[in-house]
């Protein structure tokens, strides 16, 4: 049966992707309480909310503007991302559930009127979940996007500070991968220490800058990599090393700290990398979870990254809680004995600290079911 679309009644051009197209994404499990899925009737795009769970708190996740060949596949994308945030809230002890947003664009992208019409669709369908939903940003938004999307509804957070909201959240993302670095060392070399520590920060954006430049001042030795080659600029001022991306993920140092995008370390590199410990800020930096396995039986700490990154969800969570800088930098370094709990629990228990971070949240959430 052929399912009736409203088209865009402004004159917009429809903006969906090719419902022909095949999918390249994964199937997901779903385990979600809700999938909301709406098409603009502004824009014509597909607007998309997967909301993992809420037992711990409203569900809050960015937003993300992408093209995907499918729509299945944007779907896809937020469940898998939503289901992450309820892990990585879980674990930081914040009362957050998880959910992600997706507006999904066509290959070109979307800007001007029909981005605006985008971003106002998708308010209204965060505001039609009455707050179980709060969005945030995320790849391809940026803070005055935000700022649209704050037209159509008030469950939103992470607004520019002239707006009322906190701001960039990636110097506090910096000061927990900081913080999770300590952990790792006192574990591995008996002190958290990182003065003379050699570590590597691969990608030097908003958080891996910021948090090179907090290395340099812990007095650690510093090799840093980007394949923007403008980057190269950071290096005397932190007085680093600079190594080629091709080779930056291999190179002999103590710690080894992603913070470019996801899937840095893959089936190819994993046992060949030349680092004591994994800690830095990237989401999935494992292409796949049992790479995990490998990097303990090669002697390699891997701190999971959904512990380490959480210092820019604590900071957005603060602004819903009322926001306080002091506050939102000690939660960040709190970090450090979150991540210290789960390595010994591992230890413990014989698990990678990648099982351990998910068995430690699981739990918290089965308590909170119980309660
Ligand atoms: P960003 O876009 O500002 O920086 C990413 C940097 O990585 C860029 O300079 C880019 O040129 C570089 N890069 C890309 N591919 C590379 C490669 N193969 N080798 C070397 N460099 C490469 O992003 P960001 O906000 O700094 O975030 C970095 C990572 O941390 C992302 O994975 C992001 O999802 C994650 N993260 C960020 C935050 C935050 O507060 N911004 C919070 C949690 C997680």
């Amino acid at each position: 049966m052929a399912i009736a679309i409203k088209t865009p009644g402004n004159g917009l051009p429809a903006a969906a992707p090719d419902s022909t197209a095949h999918s390249t994404i994964s199937p997901v499990p779903f385990e979600h309480e809700q999938l909301a899925v709406r098409r603009g009737e502004r824009s014509g795009a597909y607007c998309i909310i997967a909301i993992h769970s809420t037992v711990l708190g409203p569900a809050l996740g960015g937003l993300r503007m992408w093209h995907y060949s499918a729509t299945i596949d944007a779907a896809r994308d937020a469940l898998r991302l939503a289901t992450g945030m309820t892990y990585k809230a879980a674990a930081a002890g914040l009362d957050l559930g998880g959910g992600k947003g997706v507006i999904c664009a066509p290959a070109g992208g979307l800007e001007g009127d029909r981005r605006r019409a985008a971003l106002l669709d998708f308010g209204d369908l965060v505001e039609s979940l009455g707050g179980r939903y709060i969005t945030a940003e995320d790849v391809g938004i940026s803070p005055a996007d935000l700022v649209a999307i704050g037209e159509r509804t008030g469950h939103l957070t992470g607004l520019p500070a002239d707006c009322g909201g906190s701001g960039d959240p990636s110097p506090f993302t910096a000061i927990g991968v900081e913080a999770a670095i300590r952990a790792c060392v006192r574990t591995r070399f008996g002190t958290s220490d990182l003065n003379g520590r050699r570590v590597a920060v691969v990608g030097l954006g908003h958080v891996g800058a910021s948090l090179a430049r907090r290395l340099a001042a812990a007095g650690c030795e510093l090799i840093v990599s980007d394949i923007d080659a403008r980057k190269h600029a950071l290096v005397s001022g932190l007085g680093a090393e600079w190594v080629d991306p091709k080779e930056a993920m291999l190179v002999e140092c103590d710690v080894l700290a992603p913070c470019a995008l996801g899937g840095g370390i893959s089936a190819d590199n994993a046992a060949r990398l030349g680092c004591e410990i994994v800690c830095g800020s990237a989401n999935n930096q494992l292409a796949d979870e049992a790479l995990a396995d490998v990097l303990a039986e090669h002697g390699v700490l891997y701190a999971p990254d959904f512990i380490a990154n959480a210092g820019g969800l604590i900071h957005v969570y603060m602004e819903i809680k009322g926001y306080s800088e002091g506050r939102a930098i000690a939660l960040a370094e709190g970090i450090e004995d979150t991540l210290a709990g789960v390595l010994e629990l591992a230890a413990e228990r014989g698990v990678s600290p990648l099982d351990a971070a998910r068995g430690a949240a699981r739990e918290r959430l089965d308590a909170a079911l119980q309660n």
